[in-house]
């Protein structure tokens, strides 16, 4: 028997993993079956490449063996195994590079260093949280020998000749104070199912358990065998050997659903990253979709070993209804939830993810358009926020995103919108601030009527915030119509004798309506109504103002509407050929006021409006 020491650093990391572990101990056992799937991944790959290793028998599987009364549990794979050297090597130093700079970087500091802890796996000591004693015996695939490798954890380890049938590894633990509560069969089902479940090799689990006995009439123990782990990875497994119902199954398992999902993409990436994903988009929307406090939806694993399932970063916020599956080949099974939002590996999964989601979901959109409507009932409005936060799919987003308008029944595309622009048409243009019906009839939209342009109506209470942000559609301009600067599409109606003719009138206007108007002029969109309020471009708009000011917020500048006056309307020509009529008066007044009203804006002094109101109604019976 020799007895060696480990490495400094090895004795350094221990302590660090005890400290910053030893709240949730339990994942010495995802860490000890990793290995073992490790051992079997490795000696599997050889077996099939290499013909000195093509004979040898392979029959996977990991055990873990219970024995409640000597308070152990060995955990054995009939993998590639370590010889004695590779006993030294793995076990007694850290040979993994990058680890001393780690260990360099530690401060001292218990907290920033468990931070730290989670760049890098822990690997196979932190069996050392719940063992006093562990007992490593061993043998390497296509050797003879068998090695015994024993530790305390404290003092380092000793090496010596073992026995062993066959190649593979057994890890023999010794519970500890700490590892009494994982003497108990219930409790180690629950933990493999939680991170090992999808393991590739079956797990089977040996104990007493305990049954009712019929025969002897009390509860009795058996020494049983069973598989714990569903042993499927499905998402691991290549594509044309999973069927539809597969992919079903396993979707109502990880997203608790009853139904079928609606679609589902499943990518491997190999090349510098290496990893697999599997989303599905459930058929209903999740109930907390509109909750600040929502349920993620994409579960992290680590080569099969499962993660996390509340980690926020793992997609972006707006695509919160994905359901599914992300298994990376490299990143540590340690990764805590701090290092996720600045970890490469998971920026470049994460960016390549969006993509792949949105680029699915447009093929959808034009080889399944009904599919694509029934999503788009679902998850329009998640797109529009994604169309505010995510600028670079900005473009895929406008694509996927569809729209009311006034030219078709149901919903449209902005590239059929496109297709039915007219010859010379430089714009796109777009209503909003209210709901469907007041946005239909606005006399904004009157000129466009006339000149048949089509004009997308968008009542979504989100839509202001969301498309005042954007001004291009490729290289067409998104343009709202509540704004004063008038298109080109529309300017060739201007006709400045019009403005010239009703100057007088307006300057009448413009002095009763005072400091509550920026500016009165002669409007060129209008045509069956006589008056209608606009915003300048830059400023929100006068609605989406009042809904700020609403909201609190108080420090609004303030923003006048400018009264536009349609100069071929029947009342404007009238009140035009009697300039000296008191009546002016209430008409400056009564056309704002009703311009407000169709913009769907409250009015301040409703009493007066129908006093105003009353007052002419009385002259004209
Ligand atoms: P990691 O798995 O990240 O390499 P571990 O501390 O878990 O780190 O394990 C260290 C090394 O010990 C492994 O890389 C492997 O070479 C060896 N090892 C551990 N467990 C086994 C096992 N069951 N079979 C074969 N080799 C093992
Ligand atoms: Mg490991």
């Amino acid at each position: 028997m020799s007895k060696r020491e480990f490495q400094t650093e090895v004795s350094q990391l221990l302590q660090l993993i005890i400290h910053s572990l030893y709240s949730h101990p339990e994942i010495f056992l995802r860490e000890l079956i990793s290995n073992s799937s490790d051992a079997l991944d490795k000696l599997r790959h050889l077996t099939l490449t290499e013909d000195t290793y093509r004979a040898l028998p392979f029959s996977p599987r990991i055990d873990l063996e219970l024995d409640a009364e000597k308070q152990t549990l060995s955990i054995s794979d009939t993998g590639i195994g370590m010889n004695e050297e590779d006993l030294v090597s793995h076990l007694g130093t850290i040979a993994r590079s990058g680890t001393k700079d780690f260990l360099a970087q530690l401060s001292g500091d218990a907290k920033k260093d468990s931070n730290l802890i989670g760049q890098f796996g822990v690997g196979f000591y932190s069996a050392f949280m719940v063992a006093d004693r562990i007992e490593v015996v061993s043998r390497k695939a296509g050797e003879e020998k068998a090695w015994r490798w024993v530790s305390d954890g404290n003092s380092g380890f000793e090496i010596e000749p073992g026995e062993r049938a066959v190649a593979g590894t057994t890890v023999l633990l010794h519970f500890n104070e700490e590892g009494k509560q994982y003497a108990d069969g219930g409790r180690l089902q629950q933990i493999v199912r939680k991170y090992s479940n999808h393991i590739a090799f079956p797990i089977f689990l040996t104990y007493d358990k305990s049954e009712w006995s019929e025969a002897e009439k009390k509860i009795t123990k058996t020494r049983t065998t069973e598989q714990v782990n569903a042993a499927s990875a499905l998402w691991r497994r290549p594509k044309n050997e999973i069927t539809e119902e597969d992919y079903k199954e396993l979707y109502k398992s990880i997203a608790g659903d009853w139904s079928d999902p609606l679609f589902w993409f499943h990518t491997k990436a190999e090349g510098s990253l290496e990893y697999t994903t599997l989303f599905y988009v459930p058929a209903k929307a999740p109930l907390d979709l509109y909750q600040a406090e929502y349920k993620v939806g994409v579960k992290l694993y680590v080569k099969r070993v499962f993660i996390m399932d509340d980690a926020k970063e793992l997609l972006p916020q707006y695509l919160r209804f994905v359901r599914g599956i992300i298994d990376s080949e490299d990143l540590p099974l340690n990764v805590s939830r701090e290092l996720l939002q600045q970890n490469r590996v998971l920026t470049s999964i994460r960016t390549a993810s969006v993509k792949k989601i949105l680029s699915e979901l447009k093929n959808i959109a034009s080889k399944q358009p009904e599919q694509y409507l029934t999503f788009i009932n679902e998850y329009n409005r998640p797109l529009k926020e994604g169309l505010y936060g995510d600028f670079a799919n900005r473009e895929a987003l406008l694509d996927l995103v569809r729209f009311k308008s006034t030219r078709v029944e149901g919903l449209t595309s902005l590239a059929d919108v496109k297709s039915r622009m007219q010859e010379g048409q430089k714009s796109i243009y777009y209503i909003t601030g209210g709901a469907e019906s007041l946005l239909r009839t606005s006399p904004l939209l009157e000129i466009y009527k006339r000149k048949d342009l089509e004009v997308l109506i968008l009542d979504d209470d989100i839509d202001e915030i969301v498309f005042s942000a954007i001004d291009k559609y490729g290289d067409i301009d998104l343009k709202a119509v509540n704004r004063a600067s008038t298109s080109e599409d529309l300017k060739d109606e201007a006709e400045p004798d019009k403005a010239a003719a009703i100057q007088p009138l307006l300057d009448k206007f413009k002095a009763t309506l005072g400091d509550r108007v920026k500016d009165v002029r002669a409007s060129v969109r209008l045509a069956d109504s006589p008056s209608c309020i606009v915003s300048d471009e830059e400023e929100p708009s006068y609605k989406m103002q009042q809904m700020m000011r609403a909201m609190g917020q108080k420090d609004l500048p303030g923003l006048l509407p400018t009264l536009e006056i349609n100069p071929d309307h029947e009342i404007v020509k009238k009140l035009l050929s009697r300039p000296d009529d008191p009546i002016l008066q209430d008409a400056a007044w009564l056309l704002f006021d009703q311009a407000l009203l169709m913009e769907g804006v409250p009015l301040q002094d409703p009493a007066t409006f129908v006093q105003r109101l009353n007052r002419i109604l009385n002259l004209s019976i």
